[in-house]
Formats: C-alpha cells, sequence, structure tokens
C-alpha cells in the first residue's frame, strides 16, 4: 500500500518541489546513487576536479578567499593533489564571524541565513547557496535509500530546533503532510509528553524514526515502562544524528522499537559528513567533502590516528567552507566495507555530546532547550552551561561588544521558564571558556537528579 505512494512522492512529488524551489538535488542524488560504488582512486579524482573548481571560483567569486590567495601565493589551478589544501588557512566560526560579509561570492545564488548553535556552543551566522541545499539535501536522500526507505514514507521527527518547530508555516505543514512526515517536540519530556508520543508513533505506523539518540532512548525506555509494544508496528529503522551514539542507546532503540539503528553525523554549518550503512560503516560524502584529521597544533594526521575533524564542502561556492574546524574529534578508517560502497569511512566519532537537562519539577528536557535561549542573544560569543543540580545552573558567557547588561535578565528568566521559576541561574561573564582537554568547549557537562 505505502510501495505505491512513496513511489510517487520520491518520483514525482518530492522532485517538483525541488525544481520549483531551484534545487538541483534529484539529479545530484542520481549522480551520488551511482558514485558511490566508484572505487577511491576514482571518487579522489572527483574531489580534485572539484576542488580546484571551488579553490578557482573562491578566487574569482569571494573576496576573503581573493585576498587571502593573493596574500599566500595561492594558485588554485596549480593545485595537483587533494592534500595540497593544507596550504591553506583553517576556517572557523570566529573567522566566519569576522568575515561573514566577505565570505560571500559576488554572484551568490538564493543565499539563505543561518543560525546555529553548532556542537561547540558558540553561536553562529552563515549562509548557504541553492547547490549547497540541494547537495546536502541529495546526500541525506541518498543514505536514507541504503536502509530501503525513501522520502514519502512515514516518518516520525523527534527533533527540537524553535527553527524547525516555529517554520511550520501552511505551506511546510502541507509538504510534511504529504511527505507523511510528523515532527514532535524533544523539548519537552515530561510523562505526559511521554506517553502523548508514544500514542502518536503507535498511530502512525512510521517506517521510520528520526531524532537525537537520547530523545528516541527516552522514548523507548518509557515505552517499556508503560509496557507498551512498539516492536509491531513495522518501524524500518531509526536515524539517530546530532550527538554521540552510545551502545546502550542504540541497544534499547533497537529493541524496543524493533528496528535497526543508522547513526549520521555533520550539521547545517559542515554540511551531511557521513552516514552509517547497513553493514555498519560510516561513510563519508566524499563526492562533496574532503574530511581532514589534525592534531592541536593543525598538522594532518593519517587514518587511524584521532584528530579533529576538519571539512571543505565541495557545493559552497557561494559562501565557501573550506577546511572548516567541526571542533568534533574522530579517526579515518583505512579499510574497505563488505557494503561494497567505495566512500571511505570515519571509524569513530567522539566528543560530540549535548545532554539533557532536568527541570525543577523532573521533566527531561534536551540540552539545546538551553542553548537556543543564549544562540539567539546578540552578542554571546560562547558559552558554557553546567547543570549543578536541578536548583542551580551555572551560565558561562563569554560576551562581544553588542552584549547589553540586561541580556543577563534574560538569560535568567528564560532558563527559569524551562527550568523552573524557583530555579537559582548564575549568569557570569567571562574572558574566555576554558577549553577541554580536547578543545572543544563542553556546555552541558552533568546533571544531577
Ligand atoms: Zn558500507
Amino acid at each position: 500500500m505505502s510501495g505505491l505512494y512513496t513511489r510517487l512522492v520520491s518520483g514525482l512529488f518530492f522532485p517538483l518541489h525541488e525544481r520549483l524551489k531551484k534545487h538541483t538535488t534529484v539529479a545530484v542524488r542520481k549522480q551520488m546513487d551511482a558514485s558511490q560504488w566508484w572505487p577511491v582512486d576514482q571518487l579522489r579524482a572527483l574531489q580534485l576536479a572539484r576542488l580546484r573548481q571551488l579553490l578557482s571560483h573562491a578566487q574569482a567569486h569571494v573576496p576573503y578567499y581573493r585576498n587571502m590567495f593573493a596574500e599566500i601565493g595561492f594558485q588554485p589551478d596549480q593545485i595537483r593533489d587533494v592534500a595540497e589544501l593544507a596550504q591553506l588557512p583553517f576556517l572557523d566560526k570566529s573567522k566566519i564571524r569576522a568575515h561573514t560579509e566577505s565570505l560571500k561570492a559576488d554572484n551568490a545564488q538564493g543565499l539563505a541565513r543561518f543560525n546555529t548553535g553548532g556542537s561547540s556552543g558558540e553561536p553562529l551566522i552563515f549562509y548557504i547557496g541553492r547547490q549547497r541545499v540541494s547537495h546536502d539535501v541529495a546526500a541525506k536522500w541518498r543514505a536514507t535509500r541504503w536502509w530501503d526507505v525513501d522520502i514519502g514514507d512515514a516518518e516520525i521527527v523527534v527533533w527540537g530546533s524553535p527553527i524547525e518547530l516555529g517554520g511550520q508555516d501552511r505551506i511546510k505543514h502541507v509538504r510534511d503532510q504529504i511527505l507523511r512526515t510528523q515532527l514532535l517536540p524533544a523539548f519537552e519530556m515530561s510523562e505526559a509528553k511521554l506517553d502523548s508520543f508514544i500514542a502518536s508513533i503507535r498511530r502512525t505506523r512510521p517506517k521510520m524514526l528520526f531524532g537525537y539518540p537520547s530523545a528516541l532512548t527516552h522514548i523507548a525506555q518509557h515505552a517499556q515502562k508503560r509496557g507498551v509494544a512498539m516492536n509491531d508496528l513495522g518501524i524500518k529503522v531509526a536515524f539517530v544524528t546530532s550527538e554521540r551514539l552510545y551502545d546502550n542507546q542504540r541497544a534499547t532503540i533497537s529493541q524496543v522499537f524493533g528496528c535497526s539503528v543508522a547513526n549520521g553525523y555533520g550539521g547545517r554549518d559542515a554540511g551531511f559528513i557521513a552516514h552509517e550503512c547497513p553493514a555498519g560503516s560510516m561513510h563519508l560524502t566524499a563526492e562533496d567533502l574532503i574530511v581532514e584529521i589534525v592534531n592541536e597544533a593543525g598538522v594532518v594526521q593519517p587514518p587511524g590516528v584521532a584528530g579533529e575533524i576538519v571539512v571543505t564542502h565541495l557545493a559552497t561556492g557561494d559562501f565557501p567552507f573550506i577546511r572548516y574546524r567541526t571542533g568534533d574529534i574522530g579517526v579515518l578508517d583505512t579499510g574497505t566495507c563488505s557494503c561494497g560502497r567505495g566512500l571511505p569511512m570515519l571509524k569513530e566519532i567522539q566528543g560530540r555530546s549535548t545532554d539533557f537537562v532536568i527541570a525543577a519539577d523532573g521533566t527531561v528536557m534536551h540540552g539545546l532547550s538551553l542553548i537556543y535561549i543564549l544562540r539567539d542573544l546578540a552578542g554571546v560569543q560562547s558559552f558554557k552551561v553546567v547543570q549543578e543540580s536541578r536548583a542551580l545552573t551555572r551560565v558561562q558567557v563569554v560576551a562581544g561588544p553588542e552584549f547589553q547588561p540586561s541580556m543577563v535578565d534574560q538569560i535568567v528568566a528564560g532558563f527559569r521558564r524551562r527550568l523552573g521559576q524557583g530555579v537559582a541561574v548564575q549568569v557570569e561573564l567571562v574572558d574566555s571558556i576554558a577549553a577541554e582537554k580536547s578543545g572543544k568547549f563542553r556546555y552541558i557537562i552533568s546533571h544531577a537528579v
């Protein structure tokens, strides 16, 4: 029954939707369906050709890179190997913040503004062009199809970004209905909400779940507690992303929903970096992304050695992400995957975690619910949130010139709205936030229950 409907959506409605938005998503996905089977050398050659193209475009159209290349005497057309990327400096959030305007291409197409907390807790504004949207959507679509599900199959999304939640305008609502996507707000995890989530999932009988591993685990455990079976609904796969996936979470989700669990790694800023295949490997989106692993001194590391994940997104001519530091720690794999795909693999991703926080009344909420409060304030450059106990939460803020003293009260009020009015919230303005040994900022440390 769902087969025909899904084929209509996947083959007709969604392609039309993308074409109206002037996206080339369908063509890109079809190309990616073919190139995923290519041998590594062929993928590497594609990367080199596209890298040369991106860098030449940046030189011709992006003031930030035109100036930088002139300064360091870099010639994009002279590049003979992807590894020569290492001649270029890194891009990070503070550089994007300082050069937002000069990072825009003078011929950019349909730039859309994004604001993300990223995984480092530093708010960031950046832009995404149409080409990049097409490529990121195509990469996600391809990986979805690895799991024998497709756009148009019924889906439950457990998510928490106010951008997504607030963006439920009429057109998006209609689109979500056609795509059969239903959104459950991950921020509110009271007992009553969890009961209603379980009822929604049972009613919808989705083919796929999508959400934070912590949120899906939480729902799974609640179903277990209530003695409600969830493994009889025909759910094929749970896609998880945005946080580190722990083995016990994978086991719980898989057991309770009776499905596979597929891990994804990426972000709005860095792109759709890697996704798990049914054989269990995290395959890189190598057609679009060059991934380097660097040590603390910024030196590129060989496969097998852990370091910071640095990405160059090859579809970002409109607002280039070249050697962008993700702040996440990972290890490249050298082996091949039994699924037969030539796409290289990421062995491990460490240092991504967004925990839950707990309100005074015991409601469990996603840590992002607090992060969004800080992220939306102009002048907050970075922050760290430590929930010491249900009664006390400490916030450290590195404030920029736009920060107003009244914002301290806004932070306190915002946190109390989430955590409970009686909760003590201490805001401390600091010059810098102590980095952990991985070089990351830790924004939610722990919650005492
Ligand atoms: Zn594989």
